[in-house]
């Protein structure tokens, strides 16, 4: 499924989820039911948060380069992000 946008010429602009390629060009208003025209938009590119996009980036540099960290990562309040119980029954150098 993919979101759609269409624009009410009486209304505001709405969403619609149709499955990828099968968009018609119009579909009828939900709220006055005039018929409502596709808006194209660049995907995923003016409606995702910057924090959103931040952590997309990450995550698509760290599939092929993995980042090589030489601490625990902090939390935001300071201390160190606990770790898990798990990892105390690991062999130790
Ligand atoms: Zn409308």
């Amino acid at each position: 499924m993919a979101i759609y946008a269409y624009r009410c010429p009486h209304c505001s602009e709405i969403e619609v989820n149709f499955p990828i390629g099968t968009a018609p060009a119009a579909v009828p208003c939900p709220n006055c039911g005039a018929a409502s025209v596709r808006v194209l938009s660049a995907p995923m590119l003016a409606r995702t948060p910057a924090a959103m996009h931040a952590q997309l980036q990450r995550a698509q540099r760290s599939a092929s380069e993995p980042e090589v960290v030489t601490s625990l990562p902090r939390r935001r309040g300071g201390g160190a992000v606990a770790a898990h119980p798990a990892t105390s029954r690991l062999p130790r150098p």
